[in-house]
């Protein structure tokens, strides 16, 4: 068995994001990077997701410039992988957000329980911030993706 590798074409590496759902983002401030698990729906080159406010989205904010990175490995020794760097935009509850907003809920309402993981802190939220829940969006600007297959 040899193990070849080869890079993904650009419409191979959209196609594995938008089946995707499940990636890990990076975000860096002051030199240090920070990388999370989360949920997230891409369409039209645009990775959608939703949180709670915190260390991320207090980093996206202060540096938009992220990485998203999914991977899927059906079998031993074979996987694909995708990396896409983009930029964090917060969908705001306001009129110049408003229908992208709108289209990343009815995109990430197709899956209700990720509400519930992006709603979980370690402590209780107080009530009065019940309602900061965020949307956001991460807006590509270059992918890559590698595919590993054994071949006979
Ligand atoms: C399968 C899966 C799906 C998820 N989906 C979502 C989602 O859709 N939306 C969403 O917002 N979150 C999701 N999460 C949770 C996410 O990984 C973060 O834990 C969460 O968003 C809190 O990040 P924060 O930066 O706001 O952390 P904060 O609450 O601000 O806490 C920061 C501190 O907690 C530590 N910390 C935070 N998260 C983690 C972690 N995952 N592992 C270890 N240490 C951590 C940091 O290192 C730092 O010390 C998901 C996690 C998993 C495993």
């Amino acid at each position: 068995m040899t193990m070849v590798l080869r890079n993904m074409s650009h419409a191979e590496c959209l196609a594995m994001l938008e089946g995707s759902h499940y990636g890990h983002l990076a975000c860096c401030n002051d030199g240090q990077p920070y990388v999370v698990p989360l949920y997230f729906a891409f369409q039209a080159r645009v990775a959608y997701s939703f949180s709670m406010p915190g260390r991320k989205i207090e980093w996206m904010r202060q540096n938009p410039k992220v990485c998203l990175q999914v991977e899927e490995s059906p079998s031993k020794g074979s996987w694909k992988s995708v990396v896409l760097n983009g930029r964090f935009q917060e969908l705001t509850d306001t009129d110049a957000w408003h229908e992208e907003r709108l289209h990343a809920w009815s995109l990430l309402a197709k899956h209700f329980d990720w509400w519930e993981v992006g709603s979980l802190k370690p402590v209780d939220v107080p009530l009065a911030t019940a309602s900061s829940h965020l949307f956001y969006g991460i807006y590509l600007n270059d992918v890559s993706g590698r595919i590993a297959m054994q071949v006979d």
